[in-house]
């Protein structure tokens, strides 16, 4: 990513800098290991064009903090300071749009042995302009990956770790390569898990379908967004193994993610899901988060955290 890309300031080694200085050594630990976590938050201009509305903060700073704890990170963190460094890096970067923020929790020491106690850790927190991930607009084309999905007694998938991100990198590139746009992963039973930055629901026969937290899936906020609200709205839910089969037998099928938001799936292996058009649950349950997201839907809105009249700041 270039730094044109980015946002102006970062919040680095317990400071706000500008992002070109927050910078590690190349020795960092968590470079070598792949030990560090991070987290992908989503903030929303609000229907007011002024309002940043950032989707779920708490629920994201707790996960990085549940993920740090499986790395046996030492933070000087809590929910709060977490939630208020984000607020605070928002104040300071002043956003027009809507933005992403990519806080990383990581191993910083230089230290040569891959272990986890012992080593020196670090926050990170840098934000970026950002519409759409996948082009939602239209269905998409996937694969189930040759790729099997990390399990929890290799890396737990539950966590948001930077090195199990090899396992989605690897699933990527295999969907791209064959022209789709993005991959299913299954377990290490063969049972359907995730996509490689998303998870996934079907709907069979009206009951919305998704793999269980024990599945190897990272625990999605949006997943959890979603399951309340389809509760909300009447829509029987299911968390349970789903079977591949299931997803070629689907109504409809879509991901769900901060990042693709809700897309829905057309073609899975070369085979039409549902009619190949834009299906009604999917288009339900995503016009209640897009509502949200804009401050439109006062149901959900302790959702979201309204940061009203950003003003840039100096460095400290
Ligand atoms: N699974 C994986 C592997 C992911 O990277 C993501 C994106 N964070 C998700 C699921 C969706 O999680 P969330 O809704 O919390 O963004």
């Amino acid at each position: 990513m270039a730094f044109s890309e980015t946002m102006e300031y970062a919040y680095f080694e317990g400071q706000f800098v500008p992002f070109r200085d927050a910078n590690v050594s190349v020795g960092t630990h968590a470079l070598h290991y792949g030990t560090g976590a991070f987290a992908g938050i989503r903030g929303y201009l609000d229907q007011d064009g002024e309002t940043i509305n950032i989707f779920r903060l708490r629920e994201h700073a707790a996960r990085l903090l549940r993920s740090a704890r499986l790395l046996r990170m030492d933070l000087p963190h809590d929910v709060d300071s977490v939630v208020e460094t984000v607020l605070e890096l928002t104040r300071r970067n002043a956003p027009t749009g809507d933005v992403y923020y990519r806080p990383l929790v990581y191993k910083s020491s230089v230290q040569l042995t891959p272990r986890l106690k012992g080593i020196d850790d670090e926050l990170a927190i840098y934000m970026m302009p950002m519409g759409d991930y996948l082009d939602t607009r239209r269905g998409q084309k996937v694969i189930v990956s040759s790729w099997t999905r990390i399990t929890d007694n290799i890396i737990p998938a539950r966590g948001k770790i930077t090195g199990g991100y090899i396992n989605s990198a690897l699933a990527k590139d295999e969907a791209e390569e064959k022209g789709a746009d993005e991959a299913i992963m299954l377990d290490v039973n063969g049972k359907v898990a995730e996509g490689t930055g998303c998870n996934l629901f079907i709907v069979r026969d009206g009951v919305l379908t998704t793999a269980p937290i024990t599945g190897d899936i990272l625990e999605g906020i949006t997943r959890r967004s979603i399951l309340q609200v389809a509760a909300d709205l009447g829509i029987p839910t299911e968390q349970r193994s789903i079977d591949r089969s299931e997803l070629y037998l689907a109504d409809e099928a879509f991901f769900c993610g901060t990042g693709v938001q809700v897309a829905w799936i057309e073609r899975i292996d070369g085979r039409v899901i549902g009619t190949g058009t834009e299906p009604e649950m999917v288009k339900r349950i995503g016009q209640v988060l897009f509502d949200t997201f804009r401050g439109k839907n006062d149901r959900y809105a302790d959702w979201i955290t309204p940061l009203k009249g950003g003003q840039p700041a100096a460095v400290r």
